[in-house]
């Protein structure tokens, strides 16, 4: 009801806004079904007049009129019956399948294996330890520990030693998990003791033949972590089980590592993963692209390959827009002149100065809000949707776990879930949101 009548009041607004015929034929039609987490979704009667009210000259009329009567910082949804019901029901399995998995054997990413993985004088060393341990587990480094800056190749070697095992030792039980994940399933075996849940965790994770954690470095010693995953830890080790560990830094550079800890993970193979020299990018870059298909001439390659750091990933999301320009041209191979264009606006990208510090006072300076009330607990709308995209914005573009994106903003994983999943959707159903978010991206390039 409330609604409806607010929806009443946009349309006595826009009708002042927009031509008789526009919206007579188009918006007097479009009917008001939710509005949630500041998101209010219109169902258009047809494909075309969705696609007419997505018009920018319609939209933006449409959407100033929404924030008149909803709040300043209201997203608009325009879809279609069809749609809409889609999006529900792919909602429904979402959840469904969060339930399903939890407790299954780790599945591995396909793409992440050895045979794809380049080998160069930055990550040999690396990787034929991975190898070797996945050819014979628990025979020759037990721990092994593997570490090396963002980027690098840690989690796709942890992933080509599952791939590997699971199609060579099937009945083996491998388990992959990050380090966030692990908190995850103990905080929340603790919860509910009366379940039996503490003994369902234990069983996970003590009936394993290869435990790989990831991104160890974001242990925490609240709550009892460390002592878990100590025990856990030695239980596996006694009973002969391999244990593969990757994080940012070595060990002795965690400083909140317990002493114990530290001189488990010391009495195996501590092994780095350095930043790849110019040929292995090109390499890398070679084999991405014979992967997919795509055609790429040499000044290509190098121009790509110069214009990254050393992260690998960052490296990989410039090959990805280069590809996706050629498609857009219906091509399958890139001029020099065509990537130039696709990446003109990364001319001066450094994301090695990229920090959460960044994304978030230019939020404070996009939205006019203040630091204090963006990570503070107020929950009005016009600091909670800032907030939202804020943090998406971190997740998008930073590597860092969704607990510690939650501590900045004093809040827990699910908020930043949510908040994640919420900014996402909207991007990719809301054209105003998705030029919102671009914008304040390229704010960040180029600031
Ligand atoms: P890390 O876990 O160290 O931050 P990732 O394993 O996620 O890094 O690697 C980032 C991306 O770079 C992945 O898509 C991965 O496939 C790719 N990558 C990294 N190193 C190599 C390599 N040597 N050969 C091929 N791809 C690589
Ligand atoms: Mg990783």
């Amino acid at each position: 009801m409330l609604l409806d009548s607010q929806w009443k009041k946009v349309l006595n607004r826009v009708e002042n806004e927009v031509t008789a015929v526009n919206f007579d034929l188009w918006i007097s039609n479009l009917q008001p079904v939710q509005y949630v987490n500041d998101e209010l979704v219109l169902i258009a009667p047809s494909v075309t007049a969705k696609n007419q009210v997505n018009q920018p000259a319609i939209f933006e009329k449409l959407t100033k009129a929404v924030r008149t009567e909803f709040t300043p910082y209201t997203f608009v949804r325009i879809t279609d019956k069809q749609e809409y019901e889609e999006s529900l029901r792919k909602q429904d399995e979402e959840i469904e399948k969060t339930k399903d998995n939890s407790n299954l054997k780790s599945k591995f990413n396909k793409k992440y294996t050895f045979e794809n993985f380049v080998v160069g004088k930055s990550n040999q060393v690396v990787c034929a330890a991975m190898q070797s341990v996945a050819e014979k587990p628990s025979e020759k480094f037990n721990p092994l520990f593997i570490y090396g800056g963002v980027g690098l190749g840690k989690t796709h070697l942890l992933h080509a030693v599952g791939n590997y095992l699971n199609e060579h030792q099937p009945n083996l039980n491998v388990l992959y998990v990050t380090c966030e994940k692990f908190t995850n399933d103990y905080v929340e075996s603790l919860k509910n003791v009366k379940s039996n849940s503490t003994n369902d965790f234990r069983e996970k994770y003590r009936n394993v033949d290869v435990l790989m954690v990831d991104d160890i470095q974001f242990i925490s010693n609240k709550t009892g972590i460390q002592e878990e995953f100590f025990n856990t830890y030695n239980e596996l080790y006694q009973n002969n089980k391999q244990i593969i560990i990757a994080s940012d830094r070595p060990p002795k550079e965690m400083s909140a590592l317990e002493e114990r800890l530290r001189s488990r993970f010391s009495s195996g193979l501590i092994q780095d993963i350095q930043e790849p020299d110019y040929e292995t990018k090109v390499a890398i870059i070679k084999k991405k692209c014979a992967q997919e298909g795509f055609l790429i001439d040499n000044d290509v390659v190098d121009f790509i390959a110069q214009k990254t750091s050393t992260n690998i990933r960052e490296m990989e999301g410039l090959l990805s827009k280069v590809v996706f320009y050629a498609s857009l041209l219906g091509k399958n191979s890139s001029s020099i002149e065509d990537a130039k264009e696709a990446l003109k606006d990364y001319g001066e990208v450094k994301h090695n100065e990229l920090d959460a510090d960044k994304i978030i006072s230019t939020i404070c300076e996009f939205f006019k809000v203040s630091r204090e009330d963006l990570v503070g607990n107020k929950r009005n709308k016009e600091i909670v949707e800032p907030r939202q995209m804020c943090i998406y914005l971190i997740n998008d573009l930073l590597n860092i776990p969704l607990t510690a994106i939650g501590s900045i903003f004093g809040r827990d994983h699910t908020t930043v879930m949510h908040a994640r999943d919420k900014i996402s959707n909207q991007i990719k159903t809301n054209p105003h949101t998705k030029v919102l978010v671009n914008d304040i991206k390229s704010r960040l390039m180029k600031s």
